[in-house]
């Protein structure tokens, strides 16, 4: 087997710059061997002429290079860039996966284990390389890395160091895939996602941002656990930014069409009886719960991604609560990223949903809007 092959061929479409890819033992067959453009890692014996299993069993039938048409990148192969990478896998998304990081060590690692899936399940290619070479003409990419928050530091600094590091990967990303589209969950997602769309200058619609998809999964969840009922059958929105000052749509929160509020018109205020409100402070704390006891989240927010991944990628036009510019939407005029419900398909974001919220709701957007301002 020949991982490396469909890399050679993309970086030859993009670049005749030579690539130092760690492409895991998994030897190039000669004819690909010659093109590559031969950089220090890697050391062969010309085989050319020798027969071999390969060459006697499989005779080459095309001449043309292979066409991907939905080759996915995930920058950052922690516990969130895996969990993506295994959701999407698992839903056979792609037809080709790479991945980036700055650990090589990490970045072998779950490469190699990600290979051994094959076995199992239908498998793309999964390549891998520290150079942005191996992304090139991805349709997607996905960025999970990032400075992680030291205990005590500030999150204009953490902010700050961000920006730095996305500095020159969003160069690197745009070089090699100018076409592609960016969902981005390195936190804080919501300005990030700003920075990303700032330094890639790409059209709004292809740099989304992935936040309150993964929060509005745990409010129906947590919904779903108070009614007994399931949570694909619980409707109801997070909205504004990923994190403390979310918006929970009290308004639209309905199961089979039947609003909470017509059956408890104080459903999510400091008067119900109920208090339903503390649903969505659950929300708000099951990423912190979790990290407390596991170290991070993965699990959840790799399949919302991938969520996210199949709506594009499949030109699905479902609404997703994603980040997005909302500048001129619910009175909102600064700059800034924050989520609303969205229609994904292969352009990225291809409308939005004109919310109209009730004036208690819109008011906690507008405040959303105000704390991302001042921190951008
Ligand atoms: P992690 O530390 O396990 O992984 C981060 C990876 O990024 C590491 O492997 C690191 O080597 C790599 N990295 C760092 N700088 C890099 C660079 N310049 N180029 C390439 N790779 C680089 O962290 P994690 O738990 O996987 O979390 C990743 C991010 O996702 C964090 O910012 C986290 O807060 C965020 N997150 C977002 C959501 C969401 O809903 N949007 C949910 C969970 C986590």
């Amino acid at each position: 087997m020949s991982w490396t092959v469909p890399v050679v061929r993309a970086s030859q479409r993009v670049s005749s710059a030579g690539a130092n890819f760690l492409c895991l033992g998994m030897a190039l067959c000669p004819s690909q061997a010659a093109r590559m453009p031969l950089k220090g890692a890697w050391l062969f014996t010309p085989v050319s002429k020798m027969t071999t299993v390969k060459s006697e069993l499989v005779e080459r039938f095309t001449s043309e290079e292979p066409v991907h048409h939905s080759k996915v990148s995930i920058i950052g192969t922690g516990s969130v860039g895996m969990a993506c990478a295994t959701s999407i896998l698992l839903k056979g998304l792609s037809d080709e996966l790479a991945l980036v990081d700055l650990d090589e060590g990490k970045l072998k690692g779950e490469t190699v284990d990600l290979q051994h899936f094959g076995p199992f399940m239908k498998m793309p290619n999964i390549v891998c390389s520290k150079d942005y070479l191996v992304t090139a003409n991805s349709s997607l990419v996905i960025i999970t890395a990032g400075a992680l928050q030291e205990k005590g530091e500030t999150r204009l600094n953490l902010v700050q160091q961000n920006v730095a590091i996305f500095k020159l990967m969003i160069s690197s990303i745009v070089q090699y895939s100018p076409l592609c589209k960016l969902i981005i969950v390195s936190n804080p997602v919501d300005i990030l996602t700003y920075v990303a769309w700032k330094l890639s200058a790409f059209s709004k619609n292809r740099v989304i941002g992935s936040s309150c998809n993964l929060d509005t999964a745990r409010f129906h969840f947590l919904i779903g656990q108070k009614l007994g009922i399931h949570s694909e059958s619980c409707h109801g929105w997070i909205l504004g930014e990923h994190g403390d000052s979310s918006v929970p749509v009290w308004s639209g929160v309905n199961i089979a069409g039947f609003p909470l509020k017509d059956l408890n018109s104080y459903t999510g205020t400091d008067k119900d009886p109920e208090q339903w409100k503390n649903v969505h402070k659950e929300v708000i704390a099951s990423a912190y719960e979790i990290i407390k006891m596991k170290g991070y989240t993965s699990w959840a927010i790799g399949l919302s991604v991938a969520d996210l991944t199949e709506s594009i990628l499949k030109n699905l036009r479902r609404t997703h609560p994603v980040s997005t510019i909302i500048r001129g939407l619910c009175g909102i005029d600064e700059e800034v990223f924050l989520n609303i419900p969205c229609v994904l398909g292969e352009d990225g974001i291809t409308n939005l949903i004109k919310i109209k919220l009730p004036p208690e709701e819109e008011a906690h957007l507008k405040e959303s809007a105000k704390t991302l301002w001042e921190i951008q």
